[in-house]
């Protein structure tokens, strides 16, 4: 069994799944490397392309190590026969932490009282914050991380709601408002946790900004796409948004205008970077290709 591994990935996971079988770690041409490959793994670097698959005809099975999965043409995969797998859940609970560092960082000033030592300040008066107990938090999005934020949250004193249509799940802690408009108007912090469709990009537009309380939060761990950049900033500057953290762009790696504005705070798509999580992916890659493979052959 020959297995392609075409992105980076922690060594243990590559010693893990090397137990399947002879393992090709990030071939310089991976196409040429799936000619006689039974499977794909990839994060999200690798484009899982028509063209890249053309020529593997013993390729069963392409896994994403993570959630998204779109940077793999599926209905390629499925036209060839080909399995397409990701690991779901591994990473919820990491991403929902970090959710929620970055509401409290947001709330207490954190990462500004940090830059503004390093630069040799000592300004108690700028960083006067705010409290999370009692805050209403908005989740867009209530399925595996939305849930574990709210689950956090609520055990941290603050009210749950969320815009979710259905179906969905009740877990006896969220107030689920349909209405949108309503659901803007009512949370003291949004935080994004839904994918990238035609219906969720640009939800976080100019218009609904607009329609959210003065001085709330935004977050977004989930899709770059979601939010209207632009409309971000100029919401930011004119204060109509308090503050902003995000994990996530439109564009990775990420070098725009938000860059500029103190009170957006910005981490590189490090949502699933734990050790737990990655220990997680890789127990649960080892255990779908162990299922899949042995399926089939
Ligand atoms: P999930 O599928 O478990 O949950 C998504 C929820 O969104 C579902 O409950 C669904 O009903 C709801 N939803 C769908 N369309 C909606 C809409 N138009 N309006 C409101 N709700 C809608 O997904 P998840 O595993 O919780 O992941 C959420 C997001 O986090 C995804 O975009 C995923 O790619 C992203 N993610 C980011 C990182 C990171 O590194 N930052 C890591 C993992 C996942």
């Amino acid at each position: 069994m020959r297995i392609v591994i075409a992105d980076q990935m922690e060594e243990e996971v590559v010693k893990g799944i090397g137990a399947l079988g002879q393992v090709v770690y990030k071939p310089q041409d991976v196409k040429a490397a799936l000619q006689d490959a039974d499977a794909l793994i990839v994060r999200s670097a690798t484009k899982v392309t028509k063209e890249l698959i053309a020529d593997a005809p013993g390729l069963k099975v392409v896994a994403r190590a993570g959630v998204g999965l779109d940077n793999v043409d599926q209905a390629a995969c499925k036209a060839k026969g080909i399995k397409v797998i990701n690991t779901p859940g591994a990473s919820s609970n990491a991403v929902a932490e970090l959710a929620l560092g970055l509401i409290l960082g947001a709330f207490r000033n954190i990462q500004k009282a940090h830059h503004q030592m390093k630069g040799g300040k000592w300004e108690k008066k700028t960083l006067t914050g705010n409290e999370i107990e009692g805050k209403t938090l908005g989740i867009i999005g209530y399925g595996r991380i939305g849930a574990l934020l709210g689950k956090k949250a609520d055990a941290l004193g603050m009210k749950v709601i969320s815009f979710n249509p259905p179906p969905r799940q009740e877990d006896g802690i969220v107030k689920f408002v349909d209405d949108l408009d309503s659901f803007l108007g009512m949370a003291d912090v949004v935080s994004i946790h839904v994918p990238a469709t035609p219906q969720t990009i640009n939800l976080v537009s100019a218009a609904n900004i607009a329609k959210m309380k003065n001085g709330v939060i935004i977050i977004n761990t989930s899709r770059g796409e979601i939010i209207d950049e632009d409309a971000l900033y100029d919401a930011v500057k004119s204060g109509k948004v308090a503050g902003a953290a995000l994990d996530v762009y439109r564009s990775e790696p990420y070098n725009g205008k938000l860059l500029e504005l103190e009170n957006v705070y910005l981490t590189p798509h490090i949502g699933a970077s734990t050790k737990e999580a990655q220990d997680k992916i890789g127990a649960e890659l080892v255990r779908l290709l162990n299922e899949e493979l042995g399926k089939k052959g």
